[in-house]
């Protein structure tokens, strides 16, 4: 019963008793009916093996579940954006079912804050005195400005006023905390004139959104948070910037496009600076929020603040990720974001031979044209739009069956692959596809090729 016991380790005990107690009574039936000669011991072993692995591969049938983004497309909103890791689950998993010290203060033995966990840590890696996490990004934005500006001014550049993903307008969302946009200059170009001009008695605060997900080309120009610095201290104004991806260490040391950190922010005299934690970041769904203590102490107390709040399990896996930071290599290393945007084309390029092997070892690849090509990947998730980062694909087509047919037949598979459809040929990028994932991608391109000949 080796096997059994085997099976037992990889899948839920329900699972394997329920598929044994079902097939048994298939083995007997078709026996009684005579479509079946008797069957040996190891024979039924086997069919219930093949049958509790295939039963488990269906249990992959929540309505959220797991698929494999081939796409190339690293922080894909639709597909969730990162990836944590198993060191981030463990500690999910070690505050989840057991009990935590999430607002208990341990040393006094009383009452302690559930965003303490993580202040010293961001302080430790950004220079910020202050900091506080709420659900996303979105809210940070919000409850700033509502602590900040409620029922006064703000003034932000005209080019800044972004939509991001799901139609929802930065300008809406902030209007909704109450403050009133004042937007300056023109879409292409905002000078300091244009906000010095602009500021009034009702002015409580100035305003710069990093335009994450587009980039206004040509004749264009923006006033840097530097230069805004010289007008806040001039009218003793707070500036604010909404960062959107956040990222913590100079990515243009690994080959990309400079995007500003937080800390080049607070550098330049920002005094409140919010991004995600599911973007660049690479860590979970959370807006964080740093600056100066005397505005984030404000905020604490706002009621938003309350209905914004972010869940224990988040603020676990926010930690281990945020441990990671504290040595750039190492941050490179475990998370996932970081390391698919910085594997090397020589990396990308064994993974895309080794696939391709492996697909190329099924019978029925001699129905596909196989190749692997030089492609494009995205960062996605609205960060860097500009940068495309060269990858190595593997592209499938066939005379037998139609790209679309293939497409469709890998998006509904049980564990849905996800790829790219150009010119024809679907597109299986190696940036987002992680070794252990060949085998169901190898699989379910088996199954593929036998299903749609059948249907021939
Ligand atoms: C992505 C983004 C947001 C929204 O962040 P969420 O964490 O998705 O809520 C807000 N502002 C900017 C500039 C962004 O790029």
């Amino acid at each position: 019963m080796e096997i059994i016991k085997e099976l037992l380790e990889k899948t839920p005990r329900n699972t394997v008793l329920e598929t044994i107690r079902e097939e048994l009574d298939d083995i007997r039936e078709s026996i009684k009916k005579g479509e079946l000669d008797e069957q040996s011991f190891e024979k039924v072993i086997n069919l219930l093996s093949e049958k509790i692995y295939k039963n488990s591969m269906e249990k992959n049938s929540y309505n959220l579940k797991r698929v494999i983004n081939a796409t190339g497309v690293v922080l894909h909103t639709n597909l969730g954006r990162s990836l944590l890791n198993e060191e981030v689950l463990e500690n999910i998993k070690n505050t989840s079912i057991n009990y935590s010290n999430l607002e208990f203060d341990i040393d006094s033995g009383t009452r302690g804050s559930r965003y303490a966990h993580i202040e010293d840590i961001i302080k430790k890696i950004t220079g910020a005195e202050g900091s506080l996490i709420v659900n996303n990004n979105a809210a940070a934005v919000m409850l700033v400005l509502s602590t900040m500006a409620k029922d006064k001014e703000v003034i932000v550049s005209r080019g800044e006023l972004i939509e991001i993903g799901g139609s929802f307008r930065i300008p809406d969302v902030m209007e909704r905390s109450g403050a009133k946009l004042v937007d300056v200059g023109a879409t292409n170009k905002t000078h300091l004139d244009d906000y010095e001009a602009a500021i009034g008695e009702n002015t409580a605060a100035l305003l710069k959104v990093h335009t994450s997900n587009y980039r206004i080309m040509g004749f264009t120009s923006s006033v840097d948070s530097k230069e805004l610095n010289g007008l806040k201290e001039k009218y003793n104004l707070p500036l604010i910037e909404d960062l959107g991806s956040g990222v913590l260490i100079d990515l243009e040391k690994y080959g990309m496009e400079h995007e500003p950190t937080v800390q080049d922010s607070l550098g330049k005299g920002v005094d409140i600076v919010t991004f995600s934690g599911d973007k660049l970041l690479g860590g979970p769904q959370v807006g964080i929020i740093v600056g100066k203590k005397e505005y984030i102490e404000k905020m604490k107390k706002n009621p938003l603040t309350r209905a914004f709040r972010v869940d224990k399990l988040v603020i676990a896996a926010l930690e281990t990720i945020l441990s990671y930071y504290i040595d750039e290599e190492d941050a490179i290393k475990k998370i996932p974001t970081l390391r698919m945007l910085t594997i090397s084309l020589a990396e990308l390029n064994k993974k895309a031979v080794d696939l391709e092997r492996e697909i190329k070892l099924l019978e029925v690849s001699s129905s596909l044209n196989i190749v692997i090509e030089d492609s494009m990947s995205e960062v996605g998730g609205g960060s860097l739009p500009l940068v495309e980062l060269p990858t190595k694909a593997i592209s499938i087509n066939s005379t037998k069956f139609s790209t679309q047919k293939m497409e469709v037949f890998l998006r509904k598979s049980n564990i849905p692959i996800i790829t790219r459809v150009y010119k024809d040929k679907l597109y299986f990028d190696l940036r987002t596809i992680r070794e252990d994932e060949y085998k169901v991608i190898v699989e379910t391109i088996n199954n593929m090729c036998k299903t749609l000949k059948e249907r021939i």
